[in-house]
């Protein structure tokens, strides 16, 4: 019997394979669906938590955030929770802590840095940098 690609290792993989992200037979436009409702192949990540590869983690401070949705844009791992084009939070189930939500957030001081993964994100939350003033570094 075959095994269950969700059984498998990185390693019994053939090269090259292509694995889909959504069920190839449903017709539509998967963009318009919410995450909730879409139809997920076998071989797509959401229900595997995949967060442990992180060292470092965004931690998102609410009060500076002007919701321009840079980081669910930017986000290469669709770990950025948006509705309605409000930021929500990250998903540290499947964040990868490659920091590009921070470099990318545009606001003074920024709404989202990285932390050790090991700090508790309220701690966090209390050392936050003041304002930058124009020409600081
Ligand atoms: S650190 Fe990287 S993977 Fe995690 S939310 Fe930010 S952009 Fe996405
Ligand atoms: S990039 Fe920064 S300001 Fe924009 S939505 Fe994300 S956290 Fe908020």
């Amino acid at each position: 019997m075959s095994k269950s690609i969700k059984d498998m290792g990185w390693d019994e993989l053939v090269p090259g394979a292509a694995l889909f992200s959504f069920d190839q037979t449903v017709d539509g436009m998967i963009a318009e669906v919410q995450p909730e409702d879409r139809t997920y192949a076998e071989t797509n990540s959401k229900n595997a938590y995949v967060g442990d590869w992180r060292v470092i983690k965004p931690v998102w401070n609410t009060e500076l955030c002007i919701d321009c949705q840079n980081c669910w844009l930017y986000c290469p791992d669709t770990a950025i929770i948006s509705r309605d084009k409000e930021m929500k939070g990250v998903d540290y189930d499947h964040c990868k802590g490659c920091g590009i939500c921070v470099e990318v957030c545009p606001t003074n001081p920024k709404s989202l840095l990285m932390f050790n993964e090991t700090e508790k994100n309220e701690i966090a939350l209390t050392k936050w940098p003041e304002k930058k003033e124009k020409g600081e570094k």
